[in-house]
């Protein structure tokens, strides 16, 4: 079985960890960078990316998380999208860079700022849980939109890495994670 971590340091990692389960993995909560070497795949999951970021730091993960990226998959979930990002603005904060795209988080405003909405991703819809979500600004040459949302990209992947900027770990639909497990070799 393909063992996934997830980073359990903030937000909602127990809904991703449910996820994976339910999607055929095996997910292990990654609070250190020996926890980490164990697995096949990253999920930075929903939360508070600056919070998140801080974590990283004091955790001293920023390093060990940079050199897993560049032999294994990572996916970022929101929060973890934001972290995945080259460039982040509203405001401006340290990222990993590891896909060419750049974001503004909570690009949708106060009033609309969570919904559930249906998105277009290759083959149909799929519904999607938007929580204070950013949106991505800019698209480099290499990523690939997978799905959309009012013509926004919603859903994209570089390589092995991939970020949503909803929450697929809060619908029964496991379309997302099951792509991801798909990156991580058998
Ligand atoms: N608004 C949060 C941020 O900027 C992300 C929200 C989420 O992960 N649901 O970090």
């Amino acid at each position: 079985m393909k063992t996934v971590g997830v980073l359990a340091l903030q937000g909602d990692f127990e809904a991703h960890c449910r996820a994976i389960a339910r999607a055929g993995g095996s997910a292990v909560e990654v609070r250190t960078k020996e926890a980490l070497a164990g697995c096949g795949g990253l999920i930075i999951p929903g939360g508070e990316s600056t919070t998140m970021w801080k974590l990283l730091e004091i955790e001293g993960l920023i390093e060990p998380l940079k050199q897993f990226a560049s032999e294994k998959p990572v996916y970022g979930s929101c929060a973890g999208a934001i972290l995945l990002a080259k460039e982040v603005t509203r405001p401006a904060q340290p990222s990993l860079g590891l896909m060419d795209i750049d974001v503004v988080r909570n690009a949708y405003g106060r009033q609309i700022d969570s919904r559930i909405v249906t998105i277009c991703v290759e083959g149909g819809d799929l519904e999607a849980v938007f929580i204070r979500a950013p949106v991505v600004s800019r698209v480099g040459s290499g990523p690939r939109i997978l799905g959309k949302y009012n013509g926004d990209p919603v859903w994209l992947e570089e390589g092995r890495h991939m970020i949503t900027t909803f929450h697929p770990e809060l619908t029964a639909d496991l379309r997302v994670h099951k792509r991801f497990l798909e990156k991580i070799p058998g």
